[in-house]
């Protein structure tokens, strides 16, 4: 029970790594509140958590939405009094399409799920982990957020940001007790390939030049597992820091 009595709230946590996720932290002794686009999808996660014995509530929030955003850390706190570890983990891909092909309404849109709303969540957070002088932030980033074509134009420059946006964080708040860190994962099975349709010729053919290079795939299982350490005390002495966990893919 490495998480015993924390609360969470987990974003885009009705498939894939976040569902993982909020498993996890679960089963671990956490609290968890489930958030995804519809409440049927977070409720899912609820009723699987609560199954296994766990506590979790599941909450409506589009993470591109600040009103949403808001609603969703105030739930945290309405249901179970606080908040002690948020990990941003909502994201879309993009159409794999280069900067010359790159349509305005695809790239806001990236930018507002992949990098905005962790933004705002961590900003609507940070008052709650600074009144306690204690706090977790896990960013899910990407490889796409290290190297420069595992994905499109919009889709690579997001995950940058998030790199970035999670350095900044660490620093600017590591003397008051709050930890921001972030997962770059590599090819994970998940749902995500239905966030994008049509995928630019071109761009995957460039983007796949390495996929060769992929020794496998990971599971949601994977990631929640580095996710865990991220949350827990363990990695008390760890901040800024983006963990790869991508098979050894990027080694080469
Ligand atoms: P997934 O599609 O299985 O799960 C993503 C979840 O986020 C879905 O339940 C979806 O409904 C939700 N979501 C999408 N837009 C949202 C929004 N605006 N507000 C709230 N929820 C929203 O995908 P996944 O692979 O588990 O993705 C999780 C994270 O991992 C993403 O940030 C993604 O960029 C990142 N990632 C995925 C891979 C991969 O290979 N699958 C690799 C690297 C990074």
């Amino acid at each position: 029970m490495r998480l015993q009595g924390k609360v969470v709230v987990v974003t885009g946590a009705a498939s894939g790594m976040g569902k993982a996720i909020a498993i996890l932290f679960a089963k671990e002794g956490a609290k968890v509140v489930v958030s995804d686009l519809t409440l049927e999808g977070a409720g899912n996660t609820v009723a699987e958590i609560t199954a296994l014995g766990g506590v979790a509530t599941a909450v409506t929030a589009n993470v591109a939405v600040e009103a949403d955003i808001h609603k969703l850390i105030k739930a945290a706190q309405n249901s179970y009094g606080t908040l002690d570890i948020l990990v941003n983990n909502a994201g879309i891909m993009d159409d794999f399409s280069p900067v010359g092909d790159v349509k305005d309404g695809l790239w806001d849109r990236v930018f507002d799920v992949n990098v905005k709303g962790v933004m705002r969540a961590t900003r609507q957070a940070m008052p709650i982990f600074l009144e306690k002088g204690a706090g977790t932030i896990i960013n899910i980033a990407s490889v796409g957020g290290l190297y420069g074509s595992r994905a499109g134009a919009a889709y690579t420059a997001a995950k940058h940001a998030v790199v970035g946006l999670t350095k900044n964080t660490a620093f600017q708040y590591a003397t008051d007790g709050i930890k921001c860190n972030a997962i770059a994962p590599g090819g994970v099975n998940t749902n995500i390939s239905a966030s994008f349709q049509n995928p630019s010729e071109r761009g995957i053919a460039r983007a796949m030049a390495g996929a060769d290079f992929n020794p496998r795939n990971g599971e949601p299982e994977d990631i929640a597992r580095v996710a865990l350490f991220l949350a827990s005390a363990d990695s008390d002495f760890v901040n800024g820091v983006v963990i790869t966990a991508d098979a050894g893919w990027t080694a080469y």
